[in-house]
């Protein structure tokens, strides 16, 4: 759905806010670069899947434009898991690789956990690890997972105070709702984790003042399970059968009655790749020895 309804809502544009933190990181990159440290990403993808392939050519060039090195590593389908495994070893090992990246899905030979576990904690820029999602749980983040970190500064954007708000999250994956979860109890609001079991969810969604729709289902969340003024981020990404992406939100019904919502495109996806950028440079400043890891 386009943005430009009738909605009352503010719209919460992560493309502009995207294109701010970007800035910001190009500056430090610059910084860093000058003391010898250049941010650096490896950026791993196997096989051929079309999605995966947009996604990391833009994280590519959103890292160029930010002056950070890129390490691209483009691997056939076929690859063995021991193959993979032994690339990640390689940019573990190497002194230029601040973060790397391995997109996924991976091809269905290859177990996933094991090549997330092979990855160095103090390189793992996705946040994905135990050790990263551990420390995020226990209030003491090093790398906190892109989508999450994104939706938080989103939040921000949107002005409003957590601390004893109502938060629902719809979804509880390990790269979205669980970090999500960790993220909002640390800023002190009242979280509530749905998922395909719950029982009545628009009852639960009508309750809050910040609704988090991660489910990956068109336009799931009503219009009117929104509580008038709530905030209403949408993570979802659901490419419909006419080719246009669209969120796990009703857009247009749920913007008549937000303070503030996500559209999509252009609310959390882009958000995703700052955090990315973020957490890459992070990372450097962790090798230039400014901050510990
Ligand atoms: P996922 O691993 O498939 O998890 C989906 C979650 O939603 C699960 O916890 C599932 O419950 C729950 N769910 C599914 N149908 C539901 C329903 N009808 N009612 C309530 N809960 C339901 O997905 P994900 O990786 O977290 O991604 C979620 C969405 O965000 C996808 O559309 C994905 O493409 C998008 N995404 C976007 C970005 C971005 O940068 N914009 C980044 C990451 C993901 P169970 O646990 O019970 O199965």
């Amino acid at each position: 759905m386009s943005a430009s309804t009738s909605s009352t809502a503010k719209i919460l544009d992560g493309k502009a806010l995207a294109a701010r933190v970007r800035a910001g990181l190009a500056i430090e990159a610059a910084r860093l670069t000058a003391r010898g440290v250049t941010p650096g990403l490896a950026v791993v993808l196997v096989g051929e899947d079309a999605a995966s392939q947009v996604y990391v050519r833009n994280k590519t060039k959103a890292c160029h434009e930010a002056g950070f090195r890129t390490f691209d590593h483009k691997l056939p389908a076929t690859t063995s898991e021991s193959d993979l495994l032994e690339l990640v070893a390689r940019l573990n090992a190497d002194p230029d690789v601040d973060g790397i990246l391995v997109q996924l899905p991976l091809p269905a030979s290859i177990d996933a956990r094991s090549v997330l576990l092979s990855v160095d904690p103090r390189k793992d820029v996705d946040g994905f690890h135990p050790d990263n999602l551990g420390r995020l749980l226990m209030g003491q983040p090093r790398f906190i997972a892109c989508t999450p970190f994104g939706v938080m500064k989103l939040i921000e954007e949107a002005g409003l105070s957590l601390v004893g708000a109502e938060a629902v999250i719809v979804g509880r994956s390990n790269i979205v709702g669980k970090p999500m979860a960790a993220l909002l109890i640390a800023a002190d609001a009242t979280v509530t984790v749905c998922h395909s079991k719950t029982r009545d969810l628009p009852a639960v969604v009508r309750r809050a003042d910040l609704v988090i729709a991660a489910l990956g289902r068109a336009e799931t969340i009503k219009g009117d399970w929104i509580k008038p003024g709530a905030v209403v981020i949408d993570v979802g990404t659901n490419r419909g059968a006419d080719g246009k992406l669209v969120g796990d939100v009703e857009f247009v019904a749920a913007a008549s009655r937000a303070s503030a919502i996500t559209p999509v495109p252009g609310g959390v996806g882009p958000m995703t790749i700052a955090m990315l950028l973020s957490n890459t440079l992070l990372s450097a400043r962790m090798r230039a020895g400014e901050i510990a890891g």
